[in-house]
């Protein structure tokens, strides 16, 4: 037996004919793991990426005790404890300039947000607070010491994780790492994801369809939703229903690909024809998930590619994708934590056909006004149209169990983006 099988076939409920949704993403996470090489990169050029190794911050942030508000610095110990406080202006501090000299008893110091607080200092009076009198502020009573004193290491000391091995590099990673003068960090090499479309009706965009041909559209949703996710895309474009295309297509896949996403093919009927095929170039799982739409799923190993093979119908490309595809390549792009789309209840203002015992997936559109969400479908719900799912921004996620939904009933949804 091979390796794939004896991991699957020992699992609680395990039926290739009759997949739960969970126990697919299951198999599917048990077996994917993170890509190695990895790459070092001036930050701006990171944006986007896997960070590979923890950034740990050389410096104090903030680098010296400083005002957290415009006003007077001065030492705690000057505030007379019943009534008003005449405190003498010695200087100013602004940031990037500090006061240099000495602040006595008596005394305070004009200071901006982020100058550096004098040494003799542990608190500062807000501007708006006090009155000036000449050369001297009055500090009203009442005013208590420590206030407005950012220490310095309070945001992250030295020494301390700034970024975790694992995160995506986005607006606020970058902004982070200037902040502690890290030029350069390390991210793992991008995922390399073959895609090709399979079907003797597919034609390409550019070319004439033939009677009865179709334009092949998966290939394009697909190039969209791994870039999204920061994979560099191989596009083998279209293969013919002939087993030597496809293998020629799946070896060439597996050499310069760590993953290779096929449609078409492995419905009931077209699978026969591959499964001997696949079984020669690999290892291959076929299965019949509990699910609507995208059904059919083929999924295993070629050479050191991981494989998934999507049915053909456009729309259940699309939510095989989301709904297993894209944690796995995040998985092997070494994304942590997975980014995972959380269920958000809202009230359903269609009534929706459902029959329990599969997981059923609606394209519908989120609306929120006053705090009250509310979805509706995005149209025609067939598993080829592709129309409602370009009008839809999320999918209306019924659950296994759950039987029709009438309008007004509470339903889960999963944003698309
Ligand atoms: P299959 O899974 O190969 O039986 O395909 C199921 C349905 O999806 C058929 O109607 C195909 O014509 C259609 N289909 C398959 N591949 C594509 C594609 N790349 N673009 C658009 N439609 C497709
Ligand atoms: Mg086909």
């Amino acid at each position: 037996m091979s390796s794939l099988q004896d991991a699957v076939s020992c699992m609680d409920g395990y039926d290739p004919d009759a997949l739960h949704v969970d126990r697919a993403r299951e198999v599917i996470r048990g077996l994917v793991r993170p890509i190695r090489g990895t790459q070092r990169l001036f930050i701006r050029e990171a944006l986007g990426r896997v960070l590979a190794c923890e950034v740990v911050s050389p410096i104090d942030v903030p680098g010296h005790d400083n005002a957290a508000m415009d006003g007077y610095a001065l030492r705690g110990c000057s505030l007379s404890a019943h009534g008003e406080t005449r405190l003498r202006i010695a200087g100013t501090a602004l940031a990037g300039r500090p006061f240099e000299g000495r602040v006595g008893e008596g005394e305070c110091v004009r200071i901006m947000t982020g100058a550096v607080m004098p040494p003799e200092c542990d608190s500062v009076v807000m501007q708006e607070a006090v009155r000036s009198a000449g050369d001297a502020v009055i500090i009203p009573a009442g005013e208590k010491p420590g206030r407005n004193w950012r220490r310095a290491g309070e945001d992250l000391a030295a020494g301390q994780t700034a970024l975790a091995t694992g995160m995506i590099l986005g607006p606020a990673q970058l902004g982070l790492a200037a902040s502690l003068g890290i030029a350069e960090v390390t991210v793992r090499r991008r995922l390399r994801v073959a895609i090709f479309s399979t079907g003797d009706e597919l034609c390409s965009i550019g070319t004439q369809p033939a009677r009865g041909q179709i334009f092949d559209s998966n290939r394009y949703t697909l190039f969209g939703m791994a870039s999204r996710l920061g994979c560099e895309v191989i596009d083998l474009g279209v293969v013919r229903d002939r087993p030597e295309a496809l293998e020629a297509a799946l070896r060439e896949a597996a050499e310069n690909a760590d993953a290779i996403i096929t449609s078409g093919g492995v419905s009931v009927g077209e699978a026969d024809f591959i499964r001997p095929l696949l079984a020669r170039l690999g290892e291959v799982l076929f299965w019949k998930i509990a699910m609507k739409p995208g059904r059919p799923l083929a999924f295993g190993r070629i050479g050191d590619a991981f494989l998934f093979g999507l049915p053909g119908n456009p729309v259940a490309v699309m939510v095989t994708f989301h709904q297993f595809v894209r944690e796995a390549l995040a998985a092997m792009m070494g994304i942590d934590p997975l980014p995972r789309a959380p269920l958000i209840p809202a009230v359903c203002t269609d009534a929706l056909r459902k029959a329990p015992g599969r997981t059923e997936y609606q394209r519908g559109i989120l609306s929120e006004e006053g705090g009250h969400r509310e979805v509706r479908l995005a149209g025609a719900q067939g598993s080829g149209v592709l129309r409602s799912m370009a009008c839809a921004n999320c999918f209306i996620v019924l659950e296994h169990e759950r039987g029709a939904v009438r309008a007004g009933e509470t339903v889960s949804v999963q944003m698309l983006d």
